[in-house]
């Protein structure tokens, strides 16, 4: 593969940036990457792993020359780096960022780039419940999804560009309005991590009630829920705050459909939960058949980190 970049600058030294870190290094997609993180601690780890080709202790430094700028912090503060950056960025540099959530970074971060800046917002579609400069892994975006979200009026050729590096990374590319992002993303991601932390919460409730049988007979079920609500605290917050709308949206929703099978189960109505449960069983072969997990009684996470 060849490179796509000369310099990649990457804030914020995460799960998500050390693996783009590393899979960029496997593709050879760019000529040199320079990272920086907020805390003393997290650099000397980077510095410790091997992770970027120069760590730096300063924004300013790490972003100065960089003709590709990626955002990795959380949702919430990407406005706040943007308005740091700015004054380092000339034109014709792309400025991305991975957040979880679109409509409000780009609200966030638009209006600090100068004339001339490429602003591309991304998102790859890919994660673990574990967070850190340590996360991370090369091959976490492969064969995943990373979905571009670019504003109106943005370089075609910038977008075709920064394409390139995600496919280099090993995911499958694909452009989407905003707002439909973010009602997408409440569907498949936001609301199942709210349902999951909700879950956890009621059976810790519980767990005072049993003692520690919800721990020692954890089934499949739970266990999966309690994989999912133990993802970073500060990202989740950010994400429930600046997708809102959607999540409320979809939130709404679920409360209706779990009150008309709470009414089944009341009046025994069997066929009911029956023809739901294989309307949903369908969904879980359409994944499959995607490629976006395995039938493996793991969820296909064993070859995963
Ligand atoms: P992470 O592992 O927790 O790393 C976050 C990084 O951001 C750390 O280097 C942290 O620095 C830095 N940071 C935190 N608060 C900051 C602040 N106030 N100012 C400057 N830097 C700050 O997070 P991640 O999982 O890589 O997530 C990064 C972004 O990717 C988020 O926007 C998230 O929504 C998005 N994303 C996450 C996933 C996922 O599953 N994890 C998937 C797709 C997209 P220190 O280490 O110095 O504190």
């Amino acid at each position: 593969m060849s490179q796509v970049y000369d310099r990649v600058a990457l804030i914020g030294l995460g799960l998500i940036a050390s693996s783009m870190y590393w899979a960029m290094k496997r593709g050879n997609l760019a000529g040199e990457v320079t990272g920086y993180a907020r805390s003393a601690e997290t650099r000397a780890t980077a510095r410790e792993i091997g992770l970027c080709d120069r760590v730096c202790d300063t924004l300013a430094e790490a972003v100065e020359g960089a003709d590709l700028v990626v955002l990795c912090v959380p949702v919430g503060v990407m406005g706040a780096v943007a308005g740091e950056i700015a004054p380092m960025l000339s034109p014709g540099v792309t400025v991305t960022d991975v957040g979880s959530v679109k409509a409000d970074v780009i609200a966030q971060v638009a209006p600090h780039l100068p004339e001339g800046v490429h602003f591309i917002p991304g998102h790859p579609l890919a994660g673990t419940e574990h967070s850190g400069p340590r996360s991370g892994f090369a091959e976490l975006f492969d064969n995943r999804w990373c979905l571009l979200v670019p504003v109106e009026g943005t370089d075609p050729e910038a977008v075709a560009r920064l394409r390139r590096l995600w496919e280099g990374i090993g995911a499958n590319v694909e452009e989407m309005d905003a707002e439909h992002h973010d009602l997408v993303l409440a569907v498949t991601s936001h609301a199942p991590h709210l349902i999951a932390y909700t879950m956890v919460g009621v059976a810790d409730d519980l767990r005072r009630v049993t003692d520690s049988e919800v721990v020692k007979y954890s089934a499949a079920g739970f266990r999966d829920f309690t994989r999912i609500a133990a993802s970073d605290p500060t990202m989740w917050r950010d994400v429930f705050l600046t997708n809102k709308e959607a999540t409320l949206e979809i939130l709404g929703r679920f409360t209706e459909e779990l009150f008309a099978l709470q009414r089944a189960i009341r009046q025994g109505d069997g066929e009911h939960l029956f023809d739901y449960f294989t309307r949903t069983r369908a969904i879980r072969r359409g994944i499959i058949e995607a490629g976006q997990d395995t039938a493996a009684p793991d969820f296909g996470r064993a070859g995963r980190k």
